[in-house]
Formats: C-alpha cells, structure tokens, sequence
C-alpha cells in the first residue's frame, strides 16, 4: 500500500488503490498469466530465493496481477499487507496456521460460517490443533476463562453467515490483547465498505471474496489482511515461527527481517503459500479487481433493498419473523449501529407461518429469485437450509443448529427494490 493509498477515501479506493498505470502502461491491471519470470542471472534470481530484493519468479509464491489486488484490499482494509488465496477456505486456514501449531490452542466464536466452523472443528483438530468455541454474547469473564498458556489466537466473524450476528469488537479485542495474541475476524459479510475491524482493535482480517467483493458470481477467492499493529516480538515465546529463525527458508526471522507491519503475511506467502499452494490465478484475481471496483457503490444499494425486503417481510401476514441487524427490533440493531453506522449487508433470514411444507411451498414460486448456496452478489438468491443444505437433519436437530425449518436464507441483490419485493409477494400469496 503506498501513502497516496491511505489518503484516498473508500470509494475511490475501490477504483485506484494498488495499481498506479506509469506513463503508457494499461488503464486496467494487467493479467500477468505467466507461471515464472526470467532473470538474467543465477545471481539475481538467488538474491528472490533468500528474500534479499523484492520480485517474482514463481506464481505460487507471488504474481504482480494478485499483488496490485491484494493492495486494492490492503488498502479498503487500511492494513499493512495482504496475500490472496484461492478461496475463503485457503484464507482463514492460513490465517490461523499461520499462528497455530500442533499442539497449541485457539478460541473462536460459536457464530461463524459453517464451512470455517468444520475446518476448524474437523479438519484442523485432525492437525492437532485444539479449539475452544465460545457463544458470541458471553460475559468477559466467560471468555477469559477459555485462554491458556498455548492459545495463539480468537476468530470471530463481523456479521456471522447466517445467523447474522453482529460480533463485539470491544469485548473480543480486549480478551486477546490481554492474554497478548492476535484476534482474526473474518470481515466477509460487512466488506470494508461498511466496517474496518482494524478501527475495532482487530489485528488479521480474512475474506471470502468469492461474495460482495467479486460480488458477480464469477470467481471463488480468498483474501487476508494485516493491521501491522501486532507486536509478535513483545510475546515472542508465544510465537517462535515469527520470532526465531525459519529453518525451511535460510534462517530467517520473519518478525526481525520484516517488521511489525510485513512479518505475518511475508511468514504466510513463504511458508504456507510455498508448501500448501491455494494461490488464485491472476485472470481470477483481475475480475475480482473489476467487482472491486463497484463494490461501494454496490454495497450501498445492497443495503438499501435489504432494509426495504426486511420492513415488507415484517410487515407481511404471512411471515412468522424476520432476522436483520437493520431492523430497531433486532436483538444486534444498536451493535450494528455501533460498528457499522452505513448498513450491515444484504442478507436477510426469515420464517413463514406454516413450517418447512408451508417455505418449500414458498420456494417453488419465486422467479426473479435464484436458488443458489449462495449469498451476497448482484443477484437475489434464495436457500431453504431445511430442503437443501440440511436436508439430513429432522426439524429437531435443525431447530437446535439454529436453522429452523421454516427459515429462508434470502440475499438482496442490486435489482429494483420493488421487484424484489413483488417476487416474495407473489410467491406468498401460494401458501
Ligand atoms: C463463503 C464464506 C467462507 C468460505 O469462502 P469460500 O470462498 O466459499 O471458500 C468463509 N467465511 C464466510 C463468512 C463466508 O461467507
């Protein structure tokens, strides 16, 4: 991220940051599609091998079209560095790995999206990593008795996919900074546009960009950021990959060589890039810098039809409750306030009267809306967990997952607001 980056305000941003065109070059990034890079020298592609000059020669550590977008989000984040993934997955797995060993402890909130919650749950406990999930509203005191010794970091999510949960900054930031590690948040849901967790006291970011930031339903990716503000030296025992020599790359500290503001994402792209290689590819990586680039402008609007969808659904006969963080009933409506003052994003979950035969009912007669597992692009999309994604469960299980069998998952696109709302009307007049 340069300074010009920093000054600029999010919308423009959106359009300029990370890549400045020199005198003839393209407007556009250019889609560097090219596995290596050419050196004159044994010498100079050495001196890329140990770290000592900056440049590229390998796409799966690094490519100049993934750099200028990993930039564009650097600097919406306001954060120090970013690396790409090749999926919201790859990303939080980095992210926490990146920390946490085998062997060492991590804690996370119970509100965060499914997908994260088996990597964690499953796949990483497999890896001998031990997580603590935490609800999102318990007491401080709650929350500090889940440290110990060899805890390395707390996940959490801005707004949680799907339960829509607004996460306490203030209560989650203390915690860690206080037991002296790092907290993540995975910011999908909000986008930079309507919060920056790094006011909030968060330390890494993580993104899936395969929602509003491609936002066209186009590309799957992944994104982290670094705030640059966590001091790894300050609680090196803690953290030996970052304070003491990387054996596997020459003996380097990364916390020595690169600094507060480029030691965790540097450890990331030599380390976990090298050897697990979920990297995007750059055509990927230029159309999610052309998403990017609306994103404001998109986000805004997806808030707006959200809010409409949300009031019509409440005030609609038919439909037994309705769950966004911009209605003032909303258990999390001052929460959001607070955080994100601009709008929250554009999914909505509701219930309609009748249960899972009265939304299946429901479902068959939408028609602008899509059913997809999918939310949060340009175009309405629609889930009913109960018949789809969890069909195996019994109204039972799916009541105690929190997914009850009547709930639909509903993502305002950036259509017309009133044909939005005249498809559910329509569809509802069916049940
Ligand atoms: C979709 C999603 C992910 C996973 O991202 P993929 O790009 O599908 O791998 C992670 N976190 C949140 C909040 C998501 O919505």
């Amino acid at each position: 991220m340069t300074e010009k980056d920093d000054i600029m305000k999010q919308e423009t941003k959106c359009i300029h940051a990370g890549y400045v065109p020199e005198n003839g070059e393209s407007r556009m990034i250019p889609i560097i599609q090219s596995t290596t890079f050419k050196y004159d020298t044994s010498e100079d592609m050495g001196k890329l091998f140990d770290l000592e000059a900056p440049g590229y020669f390998y796409t799966r550590l690094q490519n100049p079209t993934n750099d200028m977008v990993a930039a564009k989000i650097a600097a919406l984040e306001g954060g120090t560095a970013a690396i790409l993934t090749s999926s919201g997955q790859a990303a939080n797995f980095y992210a926490v790995f990146n920390l946490a060993n085998a062997g060492d402890h991590v804690i996370a909130s119970t509100a965060i999206y499914g997908g994260t919650f088996n990597l964690f749950n499953v796949t990483m406990r497999k890896m001998g990593i031990d997580f603590t999930f935490v609800e999102p509203d318990c007491s401080a005191e709650e929350l500090n008795a889940a440290f110990r010794p060899n805890t390395k970091c707390v996940f959490g999510e801005t707004i949680a996919n799907p339960a829509l949960t607004i996460f306490d900054f203030d209560k989650f930031a203390e915690a860690a900074h206080a037991h002296g590690v790092p907290l993540i948040v995975d910011n999908t849901f909000a986008t930079p546009i309507n919060c920056r967790p790094f006011e909030f006291g968060t330390d890494i970011v993580t993104h899936s960009t395969t929602k509003y930031m491609d936002g066209h339903d186009a590309t799957v990716g992944g994104c982290i950021v670094d705030s640059g503000k966590f001091d790894w030296m300050a609680h090196a025992e803690k953290f030996p990959g970052l304070c003491t020599p990387d054996e596997s790359y020459h003996g380097i500290t990364y916390a020595e060589k690169f600094g507060i503001e480029g030691a965790y994402i540097t450890k990331a792209t030599a380390q976990l890039m090298r050897d697990f290689g979920s990297i995007p590819s750059p055509m990927n990586s230029y159309l999610l810098n052309l998403g990017l680039e609306s994103l404001a402008v998109r986000m805004q609007r997806h808030c707006e039809n959200a809010q409409k969808v949300a009031e019509f659904l409440e005030s609609n006969v038919k439909v037994a409750w309705v769950n966004y963080p911009g209605l003032k009933g909303n258990q999390y409506y001052e929460r959001a306030k607070k955080y994100m003052p601009h709008g929250t994003c554009g999914v909505i979950s509701f219930g309609v009267k009748g249960g899972r035969a009265a939304a299946e009912e429901f479902m068959k007669h939408l028609k602008l809306a899509i059913i997809a597992t999918h939310v949060a692009d340009a175009h309405t999309c629609v889930l009913h967990p109960a018949s789809s994604t969890h069909r195996q469960l019994t109204d039972e299980e799916l009541t105690a997952a929190g997914v009850g069998p009547d709930m639909i998952r509903f993502s305002c696109g950036i259509e017309n607001a009133d044909d939005i709302m005249d498809d559910i009307a329509s569809a509802l007049s069916f049940i």
